[in-house]
Parts: structure tokens; sequence; C-alpha cells
């Protein structure tokens, strides 16, 4: 487990090593499974953006937590959910399908918001993940762009675990370069990078990740059986 200060210290080190400051890398602290007194613990440091996977959690917390938080929805999203989702947080990050993308539209839409999405790449091409695959991921975009009730802000992945951080460095590569990519083909600002957790989140912000989503450095080690 590192300190808030740790981490920060550590991003801003890699930052030197890149075109951005450390003011443009958002950490968000993955609270899940974590109790409200340690998410008020990093609040209290100065840390106001949190992650949750689980609309069961996030509609526990969010009420009961000081309300300048700003709630970032990094887990799957079940379509019958949306209204809920969007309802506490204004950050999605793993948006997989064409059928999610018209369906969040659709219901912010009708509940007048414009949430920020990040398109999920299924970056090291695993079965047994989701994301787009990056041979449709032009299309896709191009299509996102056209709807009106959100906003496209970049991409994301989780690629494969690795036994060393620095395996995972060509994947950040990759996905760093779709960017660059669809923002030339599409004649597009793309700002957003969403790639980076605890253990590899120094080698993502190296390759131009703005936003690591860090759980456990921060937190300790999550016990999903209580
Ligand atoms: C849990 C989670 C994280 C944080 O993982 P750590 O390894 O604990 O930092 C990051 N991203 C997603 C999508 C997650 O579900």
């Amino acid at each position: 487990m590192a300190t808030l200060s740790q981490v920060q210290a550590r991003i801003s080190e890699a930052c030197t090593l890149t075109a951005h400051t450390v003011d443009e890398v958002s950490l968000i602290a993955v609270s899940k499974t974590k109790p409200n007194e340690q998410i008020l613990n990093l609040y209290n440091e100065g840390q106001r953006i949190f992650g949750e996977n689980k609309l069961q959690e996030l509609e526990v917390k969010s009420p009961a937590l000081p309300a300048d938080i700003e709630w970032h929805y990094i887990g799957k999203v079940q379509r019958n959910k949306i209204r809920k989702i969007i309802q506490y947080s204004n950050w999605i990050h793993g948006v997989d399908s064409e059928k999610l993308l018209l369906a969040i539209d659709r219901v912010a839409g009708e509940e007048e918001k414009k949430p920020n999405l990040f398109l999920q790449v299924n970056i090291d091409q695993e079965e047994s993940k989701g994301g787009f695959i990056k041979e449709d991921l032009q299309e896709i975009a191009e299509q996102a762009l056209s709807l009106a009730h959100i906003n496209i802000v970049g991409l994301m992945c989780i690629p494969s675990p690795q036994e060393n951080a620095e395996l995972v460095r060509p994947s950040f590569k990759a996905l760093s370069g779709l960017r660059r990519k669809l923002e030339l083909e599409l004649d597009i600002s793309l700002p957003f990078l969403s790639m980076g957790m605890s253990a590899d989140y120094h080698i993502a912000v190296e390759e131009g990740a703005t936003h690591v989503r860090v759980g456990s450095a921060l937190f300790g080690a999550r016990n999903y059986t209580v």
C-alpha cells in the first residue's frame, strides 16, 4: 500500500517523460468494496475523484459522502441500470458495445444529461474480455460522435494481467496509438486515455494516460468475502 502523496509523486515523476503536466492526469481512487470511512480519509487528504464498478455500491455511497466528489463508473454497464448510473456518475469508462452506446444516449436524452464516455478497447484481443476491437473503432467512434446526449472523451483499456508491469507497456502504447489514429482519421480531438491500475499506473502515465484507476495501492487489498 502507498499513501496518496506517494502515488501522486509517482504520477508526477512519470509525467516528466511525457507532454503532460501532473494536473492533466486524473487519479481515480477506486474505492469498490471499501467503506465510506476509508473514502473519507482520502477525501480529507484532498482526493476528489473516486471510482466504483457496481451500481449497488455507488447508490449507497454517493448520497452519504460529500457532494463535491466526482464519481467515475468503471464497471460493466448493464443496460437496465443506465438511468441510475448516470444519476450518480457523469463518467462511464466501460462502454463496450454499440447497443450500450445507443442505450446510454437514449436514456441520457430522457434524463437531460450528457455523460462523458470512454470507449473500451479490447486491446489484447482476449476472448474473455469486453470492448471494441481496433478494426471497429473508427466506425463506432463516428457513430458515437453523431449522438446528441453523450460526450465521447476517449479510450479505455484493461490489458491482460502480466507478472511484470513493464510487459503491459505495449498495450498502453497501442491504445495511445489508436487514439492518435482516430483523431487523425476523424479530424477530432479525443482528449483522454483511461489506462493503468495499481501495478502499472506509472507506466500508463509514461505512455500518455490521462486517467489512471488505482484501487488496492491506495486502499489495500480487497476482500470480496465480507
Ligand atoms: C478494480 C478496478 C481497478 C483498480 O484495480 P487495482 O489493481 O486495485 O488498482 C481499475 N480498473 C477497473 C476497471 C477495475 O475494475
